[in-house]
């Protein structure tokens, strides 16, 4: 018999009977059934709304059902549903033509695939063809998505479980000063010290060996640790010297979520390869992909590229990635987003962050925030240990339930909380998440020294 789809308990039970979910031990979850959704809001089936301070996993740039992209995704079902990557059909070209007339100097060329991972994989072969070399290296506190290279590339627990030793990734340390690895006490000296840790890292490789260094812009999941000024021109100074691919990976920090288009413009670097993915469509229909320098493009002018998938520039994705585009630019969600991060975010987080002892640390941009919590202010010790689960996660599970019993859908990773709504998150909306973290902040308060 057909579940009826109306009904929470039919959902559940089927979900339960069925589904195989990520990342977690099957038997002891219980998902919220989702009924809607609509802009900054989702809600269940009992008539609880949720304000989404996730955007999901921090991909519903636009926030939910914007109506353009809907319909757009309508007509161009109505039109042409599907068709191989070989050809050449006018809604792929032409969201191309708008993601590569938005990316950093010249990435000219856009390589699709249906999500962040197959985007970092398929830079890592590009980056290896291109130079021969076998090795990439990426930051410890870094996640590249779960398909094999990009899960060996993460930096996080969850790579652990796939590691392989064959994999020719090596990790290092990026710069985090509130955690500084390099026991440094100001934005220089971390940027500094985090350069120099690098050359011995490469020295120590043979930087003849290594085919990338791929960095998160602004590492997301992973803290959402701001660059200090200069670390990234360092690196790519460091690549240019050495004959290094230089890949940033924007899939979280892209479009729009840091204010900027792509967040690489807030220190006018051009990598030679840049990985999207979540914000171009706001994952209306699934799409990333990889956008291209003309020396690496070049590469594979008279070779043939050995990479390819079915769903390459699927047309309904690239027919949402069109009209999200255009919402963007028409709607000035880009500059809704840096001036909620200048005007109420910031401010209001850091005003948080005064009366709340679990506050360690505030720091982000545009609508990407991160709220650091700590047990003890004074030794920075954190509110759980670092990939804490069951009894030793319970200071972070009160925090997550408190936020989600008053009506705020919160990001939740070890013991930070991120702060990131939709682009288009209203002032009021902002406002009124604050608030409500401000309630849900006092149950982390209460295991604290
Ligand atoms: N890269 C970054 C920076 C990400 O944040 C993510 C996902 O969160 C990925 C890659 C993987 O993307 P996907 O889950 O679409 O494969």
């Amino acid at each position: 018999t057909q579940p009826d789809p109306r009904t929470k308990a039919a959902v559940k039970a089927a979900d339960r009977a069925h589904v195989f979910h990520s990342w977690s031990a099957q038997g002891l979850i219980d998902p919220l059934a989702v009924a809607g959704a609509e802009g900054s809001y989702f809600w269940d089936y009992d008539g609880n709304r949720y304000l989404d301070f996730s955007s999901q996993l921090v991909n519903t740039n636009i926030g939910h059902q914007h109506p353009k992209v809907v319909a757009a995704v309508r007509e161009q079902a109505a039109k042409l549903c599907t068709i191989a990557p070989g050809f050449a059909v006018d809604v792929r070209a032409e969201a191309a033509r708008l993601i590569a007339g938005r990316t950093p100097g010249d990435l000219d060329k856009i390589f699709f695939t249906n999500g962040g991972a197959e985007a970092v994989e398929n830079a890592v072969r590009m980056a290896r063809l291109h130079t021969g070399r076998p090795k990439v290296l990426s930051t410890y506190r870094s996640y590249h998505g779960a398909t094999a290279a990009a899960i060996n590339l993460t930096g996080d627990p969850r790579r652990w479980p796939s590691d392989t030793a064959s994999a020719g990734v090596v990790h290092f340390w990026g710069p985090f000063l509130y955690r500084s690895p390099f026991h440094a006490e100001t934005e220089e000296q971390e940027c500094a010290r985090a350069l120099r840790h690098l050359e011995d890292t490469l020295a120590f490789e043979g930087p003849g060996t290594v085919a990338a260094i791929i960095l998160e812009t602004v590492p997301g999941t992973a803290g959402i640790m701001v660059p200090p000024a200069g670390y990234l021109a360092g690196v790519r100074e460091i690549c240019d010297r050495h004959g290094i691919v230089f890949v940033l990976d924007e899939v979280m920090a892209g479009f729009g979520r840091t204010g900027r288009w792509f967040a690489a413009d807030h220190w006018d670097v051009t990598p030679d390869l840049l990985t999207f993915a979540k914000g171009v469509n706001s994952g209306y229909v699934p799409l990333g992909g990889v956008a291209i320098s003309a020396e690496i493009a070049a590469t594979f002018d008279e070779r043939p590229y050995p990479g390819g998938l079915t769903y390459s520039g699927h047309p309904l994705a690239c027919a949402s990635a069109v009209a999200t585009i255009e919402a963007m630019a028409e709607e000035g969600i880009v500059e809704n987003a840096a001036r909620i991060g200048e005007d109420v975010l910031g401010p209001g987080l850091r005003e948080l962050a005064e009366r709340h002892p679990s506050v360690g640390e505030v720091r982000g941009l545009g609508v990407f925030w991160a709220v650091e919590l700590v047990r003890d202010r004074a030794t920075r010790e954190p509110l759980v240990p670092y990939n804490a689960s069951g009894e030793a996660n319970a200071p972070m599970a009160a925090f997550t339930a408190a936020c989600k019993k008053s009506g705020l859908w919160p990001f939740v990773n070890m013991n930070r909380t991120h702060v990131v709504p939709p682009c288009t998150v209203s002032e009021d909306e902002a406002r009124q998440g604050l608030a409500l973290l401000d309630e849900a902040l006092t149950a982390a308060d209460a295991h604290t020294v």
